[in-house]
């Protein structure tokens, strides 16, 4: 049977990994959408290679350099914000959700409101518009399919149970590359370190969130809305060997686990097959050869970014919307080299307490929020 899908944030790390396993299983799969933001060449050549009826830049000036690129073919192009919602509209069976940051919520909205499946790598979209997007999902009887890796092994050791059993959740966390580093050392940490993962090849921003710890605490919000036992219920853990990739604890004492390499493939294919199984070209876990697992306490006093996530989950409303922009824009100063890495949950913290408004309603209402909170944010990094 050939399922269509479409692929937001095509040309990204998870785009990547997705069009990696489509390509071992052409037969199974028809490419409607591809997208990217600027990277037109190979948005252009994977537009070409898959067949995609429609190929979409966010960025309307790279718009004629699409053009000219997929000249002579009969792909559509489109560019802009707004085709990107278009895009994501088109009926398709499957929809990866992989931009990254807030940029991505609109065109989630989009095809949560059409229905159907999405595979959901973007994070951020769920932690700004929480209960907004939830309630889309549930309008247009969409099936959301978490595809991070932790919300995917949650999924997995759910499956069956009824959340009501459920006593915990733990979230694994690799610690990232900053684990072990004194507060002194933190202050002078370089993008380079920063996005130097050991375990993981990701974006550069998710990339710097797992090495301040927001990626966990981004990750905790997302939880909160997609398996919802409570906040009180959810628990992190430090992994070092990102191997185990989340828990669920039952009131009988039973704990289950999901484990698995640390490459996307694994859960983006659970998600892709799902209620099935399909084969990934991932080589097997070997647990001798591992040795030993092993797990730590967050440590918050360094790494505050997990506190600041449970607080703008507890207050709610708007304040998870306005974590995650200060967020965004505090990871892109510190990629540019404005900003100095400890400064990054200084930012997120300061936003929160100067700038606190109403919750949102309406997909317009967490824009404007998140636009908001960005110049604060951007505001702060000025003073900083
Ligand atoms: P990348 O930075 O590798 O890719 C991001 C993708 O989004 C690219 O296709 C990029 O296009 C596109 N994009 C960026 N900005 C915009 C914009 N303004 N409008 C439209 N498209 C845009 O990110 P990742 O693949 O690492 O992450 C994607 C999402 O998945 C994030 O939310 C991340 O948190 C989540 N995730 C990622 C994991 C990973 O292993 N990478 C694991 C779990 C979750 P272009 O190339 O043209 O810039």
């Amino acid at each position: 049977m050939t399922r269509s899908i479409t692929v937001l944030g095509a040309t990204g790390s998870i785009g990547d990994s997705t069009l990696d396993l489509i390509r071992r299983n052409r037969e199974h799969w028809r490419v409607e959408v591809l997208t990217a933001n600027g990277n037109v060449e190979k948005l252009a050549a994977l537009a070409r290679e898959f067949g995609a009826a429609l190929a979409v830049c966010g960025d309307e000036g790279c718009l004629p350099a699409l053009r000219e690129a997929l000249s002579g073919t009969v792909i559509e192009v489109a560019g802009g914000p707004q085709t990107l919602v278009d895009a994501a509209a088109r009926p398709v069976d499957m929809t990866v959700a992989a931009i990254v940051g807030c940029a991505g919520l609109a065109p989630v909205m989009a095809a949560a409101e059409r229905g159907g499946t999405i595979a959901l790598a973007n994070k951020e979209a769920l932690v700004a518009a929480g209960d907004v997007l939830m309630a889309a999902v549930a309008r247009g009887g969409a099936k959301l399919l978490p595809t991070d890796s932790e919300h995917n092994a949650i999924f997995q050791c759910l499956a069956g149970n009824s959340l009501d059993h459920v006593r915990s959740i733990t979230l694994t966390a690799s610690g990232g590359p900053l684990r072990t580093w004194n507060a002194e050392q933190l202050a002078q940490a370089t993008p380079a370190q920063a996005i130097a993962h050991p375990n993981w090849a990701m974006g550069a921003k998710i990339s710097v969130d797992s090495a301040t710890m927001f990626n966990k605490g981004l990750e905790l919000i997302e939880a909160w809305h997609l398996f919802p036992v409570g906040l009180e219920k959810l628990r992190i853990v430090v992994h070092p060997q990102s191997v185990i990739h989340s828990m669920v604890e039952y009131r009988d004492g039973s704990t289950l686990a999901q484990l698995g390499p640390s490459d996307m493939r694994v859960p983006i294919a659970s998600c892709l097959a799902w209620p099935e199984r399909m084969d990934t070209p991932c080589a097997p876990l070997d647990l001798a050869a591992l040795g030993q697992l092993t797990f730590e306490a967050p440590d918050e006093g360094r790494f505050p970014a997990t506190r600041l996530c449970r607080e703008a989950a507890q207050a709610g409303g708007a304040m998870p919307a306005v974590l995650n922009a200060a967020n965004e824009a505090a990871v892109a100063a510190f990629l540019d080299g404005h900003l100095s890495f400890t400064r990054i949950a200084v930012v997120v913290e300061e936003t929160m307490a100067r700038y606190t408004p109403s919750a949102p309603q309406t997909l317009d209402d967490v824009l404007a929020i998140d636009r908001e909170a960005r110049a604060w944010a951007l505001g702060l990094l000025e003073t900083a």
